[in-house]
């Protein structure tokens, strides 16, 4: 029977997964390192299991909070001995997400041993495997994909992890990159589009190393191999590093939100770098949306890259006209609009003796409901700007994401069934540019058509295909 593809809820994941297999190395001390790298990805939940230990079971650690949190002694994880370790960082949203048991990585026992699994995406028919699953007796202790994945192996009933993950992802319909651990092999996997990325390095020469993003590998001295493909699997084990494909990747779909706003600018994602393909968007910008005015600034930190490739095509001086308050969690997550808008105002603030009498160009890398730029546009007048121009370096979004990307229904959007040409009266700005879905695909360097927008041209892959 084929499993039905309904919209999803709105209990999504958008992680950072990674771990690796070596021999002589302190992996478990090096992935808490990967994953310090992947913060940016999730800061609800942290943690780490590596193995094989005492009696051949797998250490585990995970708690709420930063990596910092969970792990405030990373030195003690050098005496952890073990040959392979595996990691993750959580962000989730919507509703009922947010728990201590839905931190990862997951570990369960089934009849061949443990297993572990950490999951960066979002499938689409979770829902109905649930409940398939359920039917035949299942109990599930938390609401991720993870456990999901799990009891799909188990059921399988082959004792070798690889073969039993290659028989059952072809059920998964959606985005992920897994990585899932038995104690004797690390195995990577992504899904056929490649929605989210996941890629390989080598350690010393004597293991290899998996991570969603190659800023890990650089914090740890990694080398850079390759990303996986969509739909390949990875194996990591004491033969070495081997793979093969186990779904059809014949229609690659990067989430090209991972190049606007959700990456880490060192990293590269398909060998484009982050932050050169966001300077590249601010400079398609700045053609595409050129404005009359004195100073360029962007909104710290994911738009710093764009406004400079704004400033320097037009030929305008950059300046710093906003300072962000390092120490701010997230505004975009918090539950309610009144919360999320005085949480602008506590983590930007204009540098008054910059923006004072300036016409300003205000560099932001997306809006999504327009809580910040509403907000920012008030701070820029009344630190004295003349003007503000708001100049977005990706198009506008009109839809919510199914793939792991945290953006709300549409309902909430400001771009939702609403022309352009309305927003700057709603948002308050002198004047407003967005940047063409062609020149976003542009910039970024790949085919159009293998990019994942969904969130701008309502083209859902799997939903609309
Ligand atoms: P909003 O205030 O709802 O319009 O959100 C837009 C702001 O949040 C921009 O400054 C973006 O840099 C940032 N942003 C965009 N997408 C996300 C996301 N998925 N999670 C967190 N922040 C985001």
């Amino acid at each position: 029977m084929d499993d039905e593809i309904i919209l999803p809820g709105r209990l999504s994941e958008a992680c950072g997964v990674c771990g690796g297999f070596a021999d002589d190395q302190p992996l478990a001390f090096l992935t808490c390192f990967s994953l310090y790298a992947l913060q940016h990805r999730g800061q609800e939940s942290a943690g780490i299991v590596a193995g094989p230990g005492e009696g051949r079971k797998m250490w585990l650690k995970k708690g709420m909070g930063l990596v910092s949190d969970v792990f405030p002694d990373s030195a003690d994880l050098k005496g952890i001995v073990c040959r392979l370790a595996v990691g993750h960082v959580r962000y989730s949203y919507g509703e009922g997400g947010r728990s201590p048991e839905n931190s990862q990585p997951l570990k369960l026992r089934y009849r061949h041993g443990e297993l572990a699994v950490a999951h960066n995406g979002h499938l689409l028919n979770s829902a109905e495997l649930r409940e398939e699953l359920e039917r035949q007796g299942a109990i599930f202790q938390t609401d991720t994909d993870s456990e999901l994945l799990a009891h799909m192996v188990a059921r399988q009933g082959s004792s070798n992890l690889e073969e039993a993950l290659a028989d059952v992802v072809p059920r998964l319909k959606g985005a992920f990159a897994f990585i899932v651990t038995d104690g004797h092999k690390v195995i990577g996997l992504r899904d056929g589009y490649g929605f989210r990325p996941l890629s390989l390095a080598s350690i010393d020469g004597d293991g290899y190393f998996m991570a969603s993003e190659t800023c890990a590998f650089d914090t740890i001295g990694a080398r850079f191999i390759r990303d996986l493909e969509p739909g390949e699997m990875v194996v990591l084990d004491e033969e070495g590093m081997h793979s093969r494909r186990v779904l059809d990747n014949s229609c690659p779909k990067l989430c090209v939100f991972e190049y606007i706003y959700f990456a880490r600018p060192d990293s590269n994602l398909q060998g484009r770098n982050v932050h050169l393909v966001r300077r590249e968007l601010g400079r398609q910008l700045a053609r595409e949306h050129p404005v009359k005015a004195d100073i360029v600034s962007g909104v710290p930190d994911s738009s710093i890259a764009a406004a400079s490739g704004f400033a320097e095509e037009a030929g305008l001086p950059y300046e710093m006209g906003l300072v962000k308050n390092r120490y701010i969690g997230r505004t975009f997550i918090k539950p309610t609009q009144k919360m999320r808008e005085e949480g602008v105002d506590i983590k930007l603030n204009p540098v008054r003796k910059i923006v004072e009498g300036k016409r300003v160009v205000l560099v932001d890398d997306s809006i999504v409901r327009g809580t910040t730029s509403v907000k920012l546009i008030k701070i820029m007048r009344r630190a004295g700007a003349s003007e503000v121009h708001l100049r977005i370096s990706s198009p506008p979004v009109k839809g919510s994401c199914f793939y792991g990307i945290d953006i709300p229904d549409a309902r909430d959007l400001i771009a939702y069934n609403r022309p352009v040409e309305e927003i700057p009266s709603v948002t308050g700005a002198d004047s407003v540019g967005y940047l063409s879905m062609e020149r976003t695909v542009e910039a970024v360097g790949l085919p159009a058509v293998e990019l994942c927008r969904a969130c701008f041209t309502g083209d859902y892959p799997l939903i609309n295909d």
